[in-house]
Formats: C-alpha cells, sequence, structure tokens
C-alpha cells in the first residue's frame, strides 16, 4: 500500500520548547502536544493525587516489579527501555505508569492521544521532539488510524522513519533518524491492535482491578495529601464503593470532602460518606446512575436480554463504546451481567441487586 505523504515540500514544524532535558522535577517534566490542531490530552483533574513515583504507587506488585527489572537493566546498559504496552479498563493506572516510569528513569514525557493522531503530520513533530532515551506517550493506541501505526513501525523498530515529501513523479522520500527513545501505548481496548503494532511492544501490561484493602489504602493516602482526617471504616466504604477502580476512588473521597465541609463542618464519619455517596447515587456495590440505568434498560426493555451492546446503547442513547469500555468490564467482573454469543444477559445476581423480579 502506498504511503500518505507526510509533509508537501514542506518543513516538519519542529517546536523545539517540548523538548525538555532529563534531570527535571516530573511534573515539570511532562509535555503535551507539540502544536497541531488535535485535542489536547484528558486533563489530569485529581494531579495532585496522582503517585509521582513508583514507590507510591499502591497495588500492582507484580508490575511494578517486572517493571523495576526492565528498568534497572536498560539503564545498567545505557539504553533506553523497551517499548511498553498497558492495558485495562480505564481508571486503574496506565497514565500514571506513563509518567512515573520516566521519573524512575529520571527523563522527560511527551503525551499524546491516539484520537489526535489523526493523519502521519500529527505524529511527526512528536517523533522528531524525542530526546535521547525520553519517553512518548500514546492514550488510546487503539484510536491511531493504519495510515498513522504504519509510521510507528519503523520509528519503534528502527528510531527511524521514511517521510514522502511531495507526489506524483516529484515524491522523494526522505529517510529521517530519530533519537532513541521509548513508545508507552495505554489502551483500554488491546484486542483492537492490530498484530503488527502489538507485537512491537517488547513489554506487554495488563493492570488489573484492585482489592478493597488497596483502595482504602489509595483514600488513606490521598486524605493525608488533602489535609483530612479519615478513619479506617471510612476509608474501607469508600473503597466498597469504588468499583475496585483508584480514580473512583479519589472521585468519591473529593465529593465525600465537598459534602462534608458543607453539610457536617468538615467532620468525616460512616454516615455521613454514606449519605454523600447516596446522594449522588452511587450504591454499596459501588454502581453508579449509569451502571443502574444499563441494568434496568437491560431488565425493562429487553426482559433481560441477551440484548446487542448497539441495542441497549441507543436505548441509553450514550455510545456503545463507553458502554463497554466504563459500564461493562465491572458488571462482567461482579457476575451481573454475561456476554453470550447472541448478546448480553442480566444475571440472577442483577435481578436481586436492582430488586426486580426475574421474568419468568
Ligand atoms: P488510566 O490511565 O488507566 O485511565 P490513571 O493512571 O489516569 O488511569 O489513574 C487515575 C487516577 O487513579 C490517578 O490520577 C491516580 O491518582 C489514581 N491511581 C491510579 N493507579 C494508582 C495506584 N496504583 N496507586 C495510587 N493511585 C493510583
Amino acid at each position: 500500500m502506498a504511503r500518505e505523504a507526510i509533509y508537501q515540500q514542506s518543513k516538519p514544524d519542529m517546536g523545539s520548547e517540548m523538548d525538555q532535558g532529563p534531570g527535571e522535577p516530573p511534573e515539570n517534566n511532562v509535555s503535551g502536544l507539540p502544536g497541531g490542531d488535535a485535542p489536547r490530552p484528558r486533563p489530569d483533574a485529581d494531579g495532585k493525587l496522582r503517585p509521582r513515583r513508583m514507590d507510591e504507587m499502591v497495588g500492582q506488585r507484580d508490575v511494578i516489579e517486572r517493571l523495576k527489572i526492565a528498568i534497572d537493566a536498560a539503564t545498567a546498559r545505557g539504553e533506553p527501555l523497551g517499548h511498553i504496552l498497558f492495558d485495562g479498563p480505564p481508571g486503574l493506572g496506565k497514565t500514571t505508569f506513563a509518567t512515573v516510569i520516566p521519573a524512575e528513569m529520571n527523563t522527560s514525557v511527551q503525551m499524546a492521544n491516539g484520537a489526535g493522531l489523526r493523519a502521519p503530520k500529527d505524529l511527526l513533530p512528536y517523533l522528531t521532539n524525542v530526546s535521547e532515551g525520553s519517553v512518548l506517550f500514546i492514550d488510546e493506541i487503539h484510536r491511531v488510524p493504519k495510515a498513522v501505526e504504519e509510521y510507528l513501525y519503523t520509528a519503534m523498530e528502527d528510531y527511524r522513519i521514511d517521510v514522502v515529501l511531495g507526489d506524483g513523479v516529484n515524491a522523494r522520500t526522505l529517510n529521517l533518524e530519530l533519537r532513541p527513545f521509548t513508545l508507552i501505548g495505554a489502551t483500554t481496548r488491546a484486542g483492537m491492535l492490530s498484530a503488527p503494532l502489538r507485537d512491537r511492544f517488547q513489554i506487554r501490561e495488563h493492570l488489573g482491578w484492585y482489592t478493597r484493602d488497596e483502595l482504602s489504602e489509595i483514600v488513606r493516602r490521598n486524605a493525608v495529601k488533602l489535609s483530612i482526617q479519615v478513619d479506617d471504616g471510612t476509608a474501607d466504604l469508600i473503597a466498597d464503593r469504588s468499583r475496585s477502580t483508584p480514580r473512583l476512588a479519589n472521585n468519591r473521597l473529593l465529593w465525600v470532602r465537598d459534602y462534608t465541609q458543607s453539610k457536617a463542618d468538615g467532620n468525616f464519619d460512616r454516615d455521613i460518606t454514606r449519605s454523600a455517596l447516596d446522594m449522588i447515587g452511587i450504591d454499596e456495590l459501588g454502581l453508579d446512575k449509569q451502571d443502574r440505568n444499563y441494568l434496568d434498560t437491560l431488565m425493562r426493555v429487553f426482559l433481560g436480554g441477551p440484548a446487542g451492546l448497539d441495542a441497549i446503547a441507543h436505548t441509553m442513547n450514550v455510545s456503545g463504546d463507553t458502554l463497554e469500555d466504563e459500564v461493562e468490564p465491572f458488571l462482567l467482573r461482579s457476575e451481573l451481567l454475561v456476554r453470550t454469543r447472541r448478546g448480553r444477559l442480566a444475571t440472577p445476581k442483577a435481578y436481586e441487586h436492582m430488586k426486580r423480579p426475574m421474568p419468568e
């Protein structure tokens, strides 16, 4: 297949301000998109709570152990770390890993989003801006289009890209050497990655759900960062209602803090925490309104299923991707939902939780 021309007789825009050298503190060391009209990466809503070093991370011990070995070995050899792919549901720490790894290696990181890399010209500034041994993080890498993906192949394998200048009989290929770098990709859909791209990642890590104890620990540590007092029972309650996901534990904690400040003079306890979470529709299993709306739609409109994802999504008026990425993984894991060949099916446990009678 002929490659799409990157630049037509124009020089790449090499924004130099993005190329930060190693040795700066991690919070100043993270750069965004080097120009272009692509959307900015997701703002870090809880940047204050995000761990800055690997030792500050809770859980994922086996992943951390393997990464530490790889980092130590690469540092000892003076080589860049192998490319890493993280996959798993949203909020489990993929972006956090992508920021702590460069911090451990004392190098810089550029952050991109696969949805923003619509054409090869969107990717090129990132590649030309990589400094020796630095990290390029591409979130939602499954959304990178094929034409852009092909440029990643040689960039990852040989630190080189072939830029096509001009077109027709005047077309020339320019061989551009890149500085050795590490690509960190994150995806909620590992299955959507093409085999050639997936195989170019030397390290592949799946991030799993967090235990109640791990989430409680995250809540306690973050309460200290926010200068609030949370006893163990309250931390456990927030953990129980956080769907095994650190991002949700943080969101719940921030909400309970606001609620407590406004309604209870800042005094945290289990009862206040329960009222705060009830008020925003978070139930004992941690399901929020959207999760329950999903189960309700499946039971009420589709009589419990089997129903296709698209049909459920259309009825709820939300995108199928949102349901597949953000709602279904936890429902499946909690055995409230099963995926069959014929579609999604609510389980008896789901009927019990929703306090609805099972259909005959
Ligand atoms: P993802 O990129 O997988 O969607 P993030 O890395 O953005 O998830 O994680 C969301 C938030 O959860 C982070 O800002 C951080 O505060 C918290 N978090 C994630 N993983 C951990 C962890 N292992 N220990 C402590 N906090 C974590």
